[in-house]
């Protein structure tokens, strides 16, 4: 049995010790990746977006292909997928999240579920702030389109913030129908995939006349229908005239229908009135933020699951700073334990804890942002990140500065308004100022030209 998360953590220690990969890239390409499969003698790596995919193809795949081949010997190989090619192994019926994905070695047959195995009921820690979703959830999945008594709970809504747990509910669903009643058909698809999907129907209609209706036939029957961050419909008319038709169809038949968002129907902005009323026909189920009690409910649940353990200590001090979301929660557990591996300390006390949240970098938006790029420069130049957004106009500082403006305009695209906000509430003009001056340079100045490529590697774009 070869456990995915197992492999991908022990490879990223080894990704650590690699003198190719400095700590910048580690954190905004390689930490940012997340194991999906095993196909054959190959890794299948999902990346945060399209641009993150191709950096990493193009600059670390030998590297983690080497590491990899270290901790597994039989696997040689790494893909990079995006999110949207996710989609296409939902589809095709083959796909396999990571965390518990086991593959039996002897017949290398993966799990044709699409559902993430260890997202159910029982591995749910039911409290206060989410306990009507999870029970909705649950007699959903038991009675799937009976109302429940005098309570209708056809659609279901669940919404709430990142990382609490939504996502995690409705794949519970799905594992509990499957299970237990076979022969239903269940289509689960994140709202963003739908609609790549939808757009890519409409642009094949000129040379097949059927794509449309295909669309739509294949959430037309069904038993369960589940859209996930119904959010992304926002703006998107067409796709929401779409659903509408969708939604009538298998309302009228009887056909459970679940919905996830981040924030209750009326929020989402520009959803027409006419499906707005139709998510709010049968229950709304709120996920709020978990209280101190919870989270260590969550903590413990989770090294049960990962067959780890750290000390109470650890578990309250983890329960005491991480009050966001259950994901960072989790996310602070696996860093605290892998650092804890990498120093050779088996039981980590709080101070290897605070020490380990420390060293591992803050958890990032997709790719780059402005503040790796000021690091990067202030790194590179040696000067310190007040400095360098500072009124100071020493000569090595300014010119720094200017550097940082001119890859901030140059990678991100950012209005210039807000990147003075971003570099000490400066004027645009004055950014325009720092960012042609440099262009200009850049001309002629060799030595400016090979600093800039520095940087620019350090970040590796
Ligand atoms: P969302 O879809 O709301 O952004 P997820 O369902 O992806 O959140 O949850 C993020 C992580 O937190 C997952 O690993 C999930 O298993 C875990 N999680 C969330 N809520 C709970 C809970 N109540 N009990 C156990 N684990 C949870
Ligand atoms: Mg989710």
């Amino acid at each position: 049995m070869i456990n995915l998360q197992d492999i991908w953590q022990d490879t990223l220690s080894e990704l650590l010790k690699e003198p190719s990969i400095n700590a910048v890239a580690y954190s905004i390409w390689i930490e940012k990746l997340s194991p999906v499969c095993i196909k054959d003698d190959v890794l299948i790596l999902l990346a945060p977006s399209l641009n993150s995919a191709e950096t990493v193809r193009k600059s670390f795949s030998s590297t983690i292909n080497k590491c990899l081949s270290k901790v597994k010997p039989t696997l040689k190989n790494t893909e990079i997928i995006t999110r949207e090619e996710l989609s296409f192994f939902i589809e095709a019926g083959d796909f396999v999240h990571n965390q518990e994905l086991v593959v039996s070695s002897s017949s290398k047959k993966r799990s044709a579920s699409p559902f993430i195995s260890r997202y159910t009921f029982d591995n749910f820690v039911v409290g206060e702030s989410n306990k009507l979703a999870f029970y909705a959830a649950k007699s959903v999945a038991e009675k799937p389109g009976s109302s429940d008594g005098c309570l209708n709970l056809n659609p279901l809504f669940i919404y709430g913030g990142v990382g609490l747990g939504k996502t995690h509910l409705l794949h519970s669903i799905g594992n509990y129908i499957s299970k237990h009643f076979p022969s239903l058909k269940i289509v689960y698809m994140p709202t963003e995939s739908l609609a790549n999907e939808y757009f890519a129907a409409l642009e094949k209609t000129s040379s097949d006349k059927n794509a449309y209706r295909n669309f739509i036939d294949k959430y037309q029957n069904v038993d369960v229908l589940m859209f996930d961050d119904v959010q992304f419909l926002k703006k998107k008319i067409g796709l929401q005239d779409a659903i509408f038709h969708i939604f009538n169809t298998l309302y009228q038949s009887g056909k459970q229908i679940i919905l996830s968002s981040d924030r209750p129907p009326k929020e989402i902005e520009t959803i027409e009135d006419r499906l707005c009323s139709r998510f709010e026909g049968g229950l709304l189920a709120d996920i709020g933020m978990p209280n101190l009690d919870m989270r260590i409910a969550v903590i413990r649940k989770k090294m049960m699951l990962e067959k780890v353990a750290v000390s109470d200590d650890v578990v309250y001090f983890l329960a005491e700073t991480i009050d966001t979301n259950i994901r960072e929660l989790e996310g602070a557990l696996l860093k605290v334990i892998l650092y804890a591996q990498l120093i050779n300390k088996p039981h980590p006390d709080v101070e290897t804890a605070k020490e380990a949240l420390r060293v591992s970098a803050p958890v990032k938006k997709e790719d780059i942002d402005s503040s790796d790029i000021i690091n990067a420069t202030c790194t590179y130049y040696r000067i310190s990140k007040a400095d360098l957004l500072s009124k100071k106009k020493t000569k090595d500082i300014s010119d720094a500065r200017m550097v940082a403006i001119y890859l901030v305009c140059d990678l991100l695209s950012i209005p210039l308004v807000n990147i003075g906000q971003i570099f000490g509430g400066r004027d645009h003009t004055t950014i325009i100022h720092a960012r042609d001056k440099i262009m200009n340079q850049l001309k002629e100045n060799k030595k400016l030209e090979l600093e800039i490529n520095d940087i620019r590697s350090m970040l590796n774009v």
